[in-house]
Order: C-alpha cells, then structure tokens, then sequence
C-alpha cells in the first residue's frame, strides 16, 4: 500500500505567474520533490464551478487557458498530462458512498487553478491529473463533506490539491505593483494561519462570522471553498500547517498549508 498523503490548499495567484513563476513556484517545486511520487493528482480548483459536483475524465487533458487580456505567450502553454478516467470512476464511486452525486465529465481538461502550479510541480506533465469541481453556492461544511468522503484516496497514492486563493479581491487588487498587503488582508490570512494550526474547526467552518474582514477577503467564495475539502480529506481532527506565504498585487494571498491528522501536521 501506498503512503498515506496529507492533503495540501495552495493559493495560485494570477494567471502570469506561469511566465513569472518567482518564489511560490520554487516553493510548489520543492513541495512536490519533497512529496514520495503520487499516482495521480486530484484537483480541486476554483475555476471549475458547477451546480452539482462533476469530475473530469479525460483520457489527456486539454489545457484550458481560462482567462483574459493577458500577455500572449500565456495562451501557448501546454501541460498536457494525461488525465485518469480510472480514478475518474473511483471518485464518483467515493463521492456516492458519502451520498453525494457526482456527474463524470469526459471532455473537459486542466483549468489554470489546476495547471499553473501542476506546471511547477511536475514540469514533465508526466503524473496523471484530474479535476473535481465545487459549488461556491453551497458553505464550507458541504466541502468539507466532499473532502471527508474522498480521505481514502490517500492511501491509494492519490495527491489531493486544492488550489484557489486565501485571500482573493480581484476589485482591491494594486496592479501596479507590489505594494505592502493591507491591513485586511494580513488579519484573514493570519486568522486563517492560526485557526487552521488549532484545528478549530468550528471557526472554519463558520469563517464568515469568525473570520476578520471575511466579505472584503473574499468576496465571492469560489477561491476559499477548495480549502475545506482539502480540510476534509485529511481526516477528523485534522490540522492545517502554512507551508508558504506572501502577497502580489497588494492582497492576493499566495499562501499554501499542509494538512494533516495530529502532531506531524
Ligand atoms: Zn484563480
């Protein structure tokens, strides 16, 4: 049997640091060396939002290049890894036991949530990867829930990354430059940092209310929900470990966590 993994969120910026890959894509670089070699790797990304929860099952993945207005040479990155129709079924099947539906999508490829860090990670586009999406309409609980049901891949040699944004305004980005985060953006991602270092679960979940300047750090909630079901995956109890941090554009949170069950979290 494989080694069990531990479950990580990162946050992936914006869509140049694939041309500008910086110190959050050495820290992915180093992660992934430091990581025994998955089988496949789950996405959970931000930029695949559906009603109802759907997993990609492409025999290789088509890079989608999911934004727009920027630099050109952005459009012509490939990552073709191949997908993992498989491991497609098994999530479904996983997703099902914990009675949650789960439509299987044949078509669809990578989005950049999920190829931009894959990119840093596994440079080759040799290690399988699937997509799951999320439902920014439903709370942190459901994800965590989603996340709860798919722990056992784990122990089957599967990475499970989610990949979104610990604190993403798009409207208070400063894109000029690099300005000092403000004031905001620290005390929601130091929150986050502290509350996910206890394991208090009942905070996260109720981020919203317990969280300090929860609207303005995220003001739409597709960016912070793949967090819980990365949370989830890592079991009961589990705790989160910030392995990375920093901020670009002024707010943009880069910051990434490790999460596990007990005292190696
Ligand atoms: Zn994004």
């Amino acid at each position: 049997m494989a080694d069990t993994l531990p479950t990580f969120f990162v946050s992936h910026g914006a869509p140049t640091l694939a041309l500008d890959p910086g110190a959050t894509g050495a820290f992915w670089q180093r992660l992934a060396a430091e990581l025994p070699r998955p089988e496949a790797v789950l996405c959970i990304s931000a930029h695949w939002t559906t009603v109802e929860p759907e997993v990609s099952a492409a025999a290789r993945n088509e890079t989608i290049h999911d934004f727009y207005g920027f630099p050109e040479p952005l459009y012509r990155i490939a990552y073709p890894a191949p997908g993992a129709p498989a491991l497609a079924a098994r999530v479904a099947e996983l997703l099902g036991d914990g009675g949650v539906a789960t439509r299987i999508e044949r078509a669809r490829g990578l989005d950049h949530g999920a190829w931009v860090p894959l990119r840093s990670m596994y440079p080759k586009a040799d290690v399988p990867a699937l997509q799951l999406s999320v439902q920014p309409q439903r709370d942190a609980t459901w994800h965590r829930r989603l996340g709860a049901a798919l722990a056992p891949l784990r122990s089957e040699g599967v990475l499970i990354l989610a990949s979104g944004g610990a604190v993403h305004n798009l409207r208070a980005l400063d894109w000029s430059g690099e300005g000092p985060a403000p004031a905001w953006a620290r005390a929601f991602d130091d929150w986050l940092a502290a509350t996910l270092a206890e394991g208090d679960t009942v905070a996260l979940l109720d981020w919203r209310n317990a969280a300090p300047d929860a609207r303005q750090a995220q003001p739409t909630t597709e960016h912070f929900v793949p967090l819980f079901v990365a949370l989830g995956a890592a079991g009961e109890g589990a705790r989160g470990e910030r392995l990375h941090q920093g901020f670009t554009y002024g707010s943009l949170s880069m910051a990434a966590f490790k999460f596990a069950r007990g005292e190696g979290a």
